[in-house]
């Protein structure tokens, strides 16, 4: 089953590139969406870098804009994104809820486009994070608060011709809203990274299965508040670093669609056909 990776971050290593894609289309991911991520200083590569990696392999990369909302000038990165070609825009760090009337402008632009948007919903990355990024999160006042799931809601409802993808179902902490907003709205999509449908159980011998299902996730999905068709595989990968695989992720996602007991269908929804069709990936290249 061939599978589409709805979320990959380019830290600026270039050299990196040839190796992620090798690796990653040798474990079955044929195509992936590339955006930046924020350095320590919370500059990020820009769209002439996002373009130049994913003009290296067209056929694999599908470019999307990257957008801290209220921190730069988001208007002209949009545009510039558009201008591109580019199929969509990530959002992550704002500095206000992301449903904030100011911020509307860009998400008509958007709209008025055709750009996919991908939000990042949950709990970010904080002190107790390897990677936590305290310059510019602390210059920022930067917010989990402000990417909650339930933020997505209102953007939905005004752009209803808007194509919302939220990242992480939500997180650990708020899986439940973000099953809700994407019950509610036709246009809200969620993607799975990084394994949120299972847990990890402690102290169990080894050999034996340590992950499970969250009770409360099968729940959502046997009583069909969890719509897989929805929900999209991405692995969170930062294409550069040094000993980033999608190994664990494919095993994860291969995992929680058996384990779940979703339909062939479902599983075929969340690793290909549910991004192509949001994507825009024509019938032919579908499997
Ligand atoms: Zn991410």
């Amino acid at each position: 089953m061939k599978t589409l990776d709805f979320h990959v971050h380019y830290t600026g290593n270039a050299g990196q590139v040839d190796r992620f894609v090798a690796d990653w289309r040798e474990r079955g991911v044929e195509k992936a969406v590339l955006f930046a991520f924020n350095y320590a200083d919370g500059s990020f590569p820009t769209v002439d870098e996002i373009d130049k990696v994913a003009k290296r392999y067209p056929d694999f990369f599908i470019p999307f804009g990257y957008l801290n909302l209220g921190i730069h000038d988001c208007m002209a990165e949009t545009r510039k994104a558009i201008e591109r070609g580019f199929k969509g825009l990530k959002f992550i760090f704002p500095a206000k809820p992301y449903d904030e009337d100011e911020y509307f402008p860009i998400y008509e632009m958007a709209a008025k486009a055709g750009m996919v948007c991908l939000f990042h919903t949950g709990i970010v990355i904080g002190t107790s994070g390897g990677d936590y990024q305290n310059e510019y999160q602390r210059k920022w006042r930067v917010s989990s608060n402000y990417m909650r799931p339930a933020c997505l809601d209102r953007i939905a409802r005004v752009f209803p011709e808007m194509t919302i993808v939220g990242a992480h179902l939500g997180g650990r902490a708020w899986y439940e809203e973000a099953t809700q907003v994407m019950y509610w709205n036709a246009n809200v999509y969620f993607d799975l990274c990084i394994g949120q449908l299972h847990y990890v159980r402690r102290g169990i011998p080894e050999g034996q299965e340590q992950r499970a299902i969250k009770p409360r996730m099968q729940q959502l999905y046997d009583e069909g508040q969890l719509n897989l068709s929805k929900v999209v595989f991405g692995s969170d990968a930062m294409m550069g670093k040094e000993g980033i695989s999608p190994n664990w992720a494919m095993k994860t996602v291969q995992f929680e669609l058996d384990a779940i007991g979703a339909t062939e269908a479902e599983k075929a929804a969340v690793r290909w056909n549910t991004a192509a069709k949001i994507l825009g990936i024509g019938e032919s290249e579908r499997g």
